[in-house]
């Protein structure tokens, strides 16, 4: 039993009240009126915590019928049990403090499906203050929360499509801004090496203009995967930067493990064997790397670190393409 409910405070022991009827000059036309929405009309008597009123729709929607809801422990069984305990506590401090109120939950049918509804309480006070009973609708907002959930898995798939570079499936130049900043500033707490490679494909411009377009987006899919492949700790980022460049952000690398990675990224790329009719330096695609590590210090700057490894990998370049620098000249 539900301690908020088998706990009933001195307002509940309160002598029963005359209890007004749903009544007008015509009282069919106000039955007429609850009983034809598809809003669930409800009393339950606050003294004695029982129901006086279920709108007959309640059979409708849950299939336990209208003379089955008798107390509140009626009401409380037939929520889910995940919400059970929090809608009850809830609503009883409220209605306690006679504040109307509204409450989301799962309620179960009486097939063993879950319905969710929306309970909109109005706490009903005698002219002293004390709280005489309780009268609601229930709404049957299912197809809402349902609605609710696509619209929430589909923000989530795209806040991940939105990190991702659609033409590689590596993560894109967005990913890589909002990490580095991150990985840095934990590198620097911790005083631990942070280790960034800048990677360029060499001689792509003639790549594609011998094979196409076509044929260069697909070379670039094979090299991010080799990289990808790479820098396979669970903490290590690839990303296409844009055009033919990529990045590893590698946190917790030393100079020499990040060293491994770059020669790792060479090797598997070379095990694709992806032929270079053009390249100036042999018969295959072929990457340049700049390759460095740093222990964050209070006065280091990302941007500058991360210029300092760009300018390796055009060192490399000039030095002759198909290989890694990770010092300055
Ligand atoms: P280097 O060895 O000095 O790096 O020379 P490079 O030809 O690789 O470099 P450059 O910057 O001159 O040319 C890069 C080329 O990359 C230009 C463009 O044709 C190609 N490229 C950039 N983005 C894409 C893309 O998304 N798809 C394809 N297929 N090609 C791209
Ligand atoms: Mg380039
Ligand atoms: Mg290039």
């Amino acid at each position: 039993m539900l301690s908020s409910l088998s706990n009933p405070p001195s307002l509940m022991t309160a002598p029963l009240p005359a209890s007004e009827p749903v009544t007008g000059d015509d009282p069919g036309v106000y039955r007429t009126l609850l009983e034809s929405t598809r809003a669930i009309p409800w009393r339950i008597d606050w003294a004695t915590m029982r129901f006086t009123y279920i709108g007959p729709q309640i059979e409708e929607l849950l299939g336990w019928s209208p003379s089955s809801w008798l107390s509140v422990h009626d009401w409380a069984d037939r929520i889910h049990e995940e919400d059970r305990q929090k809608t009850v506590d809830f609503c009883v401090s409220q209605s306690q403090q006679g504040v109307d109120h509204e409450a989301d939950y799962r309620a179960l049918t009486r097939d063993g499906d879950q319905v969710w509804i929306r309970d909109v309480v109005h706490v009903v006070r005698r002219q002293d203050g004390s709280v005489d009973s309780l009268v609601g609708f229930m709404f049957d907002i299912t197809a809402r929360k349902q609605a609710e959930d696509k619209i929430l898995q589909l923000q989530r798939e795209l806040e991940i499509l939105s990190y991702r570079d659609s033409l590689t499936g590596v993560a894109n130049r967005r990913m890589f801004d909002t990490l580095y900043p991150v990985e840095w500033a934990k590198a620097r707490a911790i005083g631990e090496p942070l280790s960034l490679v800048v990677i360029d494909i060499d001689y792509f411009k003639q790549y594609n203009d011998h094979y196409g377009h076509v044929q260069g987006d697909d070379c670039l899919r094979r090299v991010a995967q080799a990289l990808d492949a790479g820098a396979s700790r669970s903490r290590d980022l690839c990303a296409r930067l844009g055009g033919e460049e990529f990045v590893l952000l590698l946190p917790g690398t030393d100079g020499e493990a990040a060293r491994n990675v770059a020669e790792r990224c060479r090797k598997l790329l070379g095990h694709e064997e992806i032929p270079h009719a053009r390249s100036g330096v042999g018969r295959q695609v072929t990457v340049s790397m700049g390759v460095g590590t740093i222990v964050p210090g209070a006065q280091d700057d990302p941007q500058v670190f991360l210029d300092r490894i760009d300018r390796r990998l055009y060192q490399a370049k000039s030095a002759g393409r198909d290989r890694i620098c990770d010092s300055e000249a």
